[in-house]
């Protein structure tokens, strides 16, 4: 798996790949990140990326020319798709997360001030993806939630792979509650099943967990699983 990240900032995106398992999954080279900026394509001497809204209004907009130019200099790998981070894209799911590891390259744009001209849309066509019905200063943090997302699903980022089988939203419900030493804190006890080494009794309270969890805090996915099973 390849990310392509096209940012202004592209600190942004490196720092965050310097600690713990996206950097040893790095290390294992079990998928690269390489980063993109559009700065370095403008054919301006200033290096002007953005500029003043047609009709008027607050901010400004990316233009159009630096952003198609880097995009058509990455090489395209294998089964590639290209990603806008947009808060007017389709909501992040793990059904989407799922979908996007089974490709060998992600390239995604990064907007920032205002957002990008139209034209970048309409020339590059990209899949446009939001991380929730909010709206952030810039694409990086959007792509890093994708990055590290998308990277748990892929063989050896995890020390388990099965530790993501088990996270919330994989069978459809939110995860059972963890304990660890001490068996005791604060009076309150570690569940007396989780002591006893029967992994059926095991497993029946961590499903009943998930779902009487998934019941009370997230009843839109409670319904859609009772519908399901
Ligand atoms: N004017 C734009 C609008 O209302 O749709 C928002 C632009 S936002 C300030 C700048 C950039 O941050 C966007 O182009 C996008 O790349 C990123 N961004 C902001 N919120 C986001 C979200 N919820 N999901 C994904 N990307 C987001």
């Amino acid at each position: 798996m390849i990310f392509d990240v096209m940012t202004l900032f592209p600190e942004m995106i490196e720092d965050h790949c310097k600690h713990s398992i996206l950097k040893r999954a790095l290390e294992k080279e079990i998928f690269s990140v390489n980063t993109i900026n559009p700065r370095d394509f403008t054919l301006d001497k200033h290096k002007k990326v953005d500029d003043t809204p047609y009709g008027g209004g607050a901010g400004m907009v990316l233009m159009a020319q630096p952003y198609v130019d880097a995009y058509e200099s990455i090489e395209k790998v294998g089964n590639s798709i290209t990603v806008m981070l947009s808060p007017q894209g389709e909501p992040l799911s793990d059904k989407i997360v799922n979908e996007l590891a089974e490709f060998d390259q992600i390239i995604m744009l990064c907007g920032h001030y205002e957002g990008f001209d139209e034209r970048i849309r309409e020339i590059i066509k990209p899949r446009e993806i939001s991380i929730g019905d909010f709206v952030l200063t810039g694409g990086e943090l959007p792509a890093l939630c994708l990055i590290d997302a998308v990277s748990r699903k892929i063989e050896g980022t995890l020390g388990k792979i099965e530790s993501a089988d088990e996270d919330s939203f994989s069978n459809g419900l939110i995860e059972y509650p963890h304990y660890t030493k001490p068996r005791e804190y604060r009076g309150l006890q570690v569940p007396e099943v989780l002591l006893n080494g029967n992994h059926k009794d095991i497993n029946a309270f961590r499903l009943e967990k998930s779902i009487e969890r998934t019941k009370a805090k997230r009843p839109d996915l409670y319904k859609k699983w009772v519908e399901k099973s």
